[in-house]
């Protein structure tokens, strides 16, 4: 079944990857100032006991973002390694290639848009079924 997608020229690839690398570097740098503003809350929480539970609050916050970023550090990191090994562009899930405007809108992304949307749809089914089970 011969493919009607777009291939990927160098020129894309080239890229592609710097809006990887320039997304990796913003992440690591809001990742270092989380890190230092978690840091100066820790002290203010042992300074001011009365503050404590708003002060964890916000960190937990904090420290959330960081998750969802971290998460996404890790999908740069493994789509710098799939350009590095020519496997860049192909759905990780059916293995056909990845629209090139869906690339430079989300250049991490592992899954072509069908994959993706049937993975968004699993996960919306489990969420249901997870407050189904919280109302029982
Ligand atoms: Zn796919």
């Amino acid at each position: 079944m011969p493919s009607k997608v777009e291939a990927l020229s160098k020129k894309d690839l080239q890229e592609l990857k710097n809006m990887l690398l320039e997304r990796k570097q913003a992440i690591l740098r809001k990742m270092q100032q989380y890190y230092q503003e978690s840091q100066e809350m820790e002290t203010n929480i042992a300074q001011d006991a009365v503050d404590k539970a708003e002060s964890s609050y916000t960190k937990e916050f904090l420290l959330s973002l960081t998750d969802a970023e971290r998460e996404q550090l890790s999908q740069i990191q493994a789509a710098l390694r799939r350009l590095e090994k020519g496997e860049y562009g192909i759905c990780q899930s059916c293995g056909q290639p990845i629209n090139k405007k869906r690339l430079k809108i989300i250049p991490w992304t592992s899954l072509c848009i069908n994959c993706q949307e049937k993975k968004e749809k699993e996960e919306a089914e489990e969420r249901e079924l997870e407050r189904e089970k919280e109302i029982l």
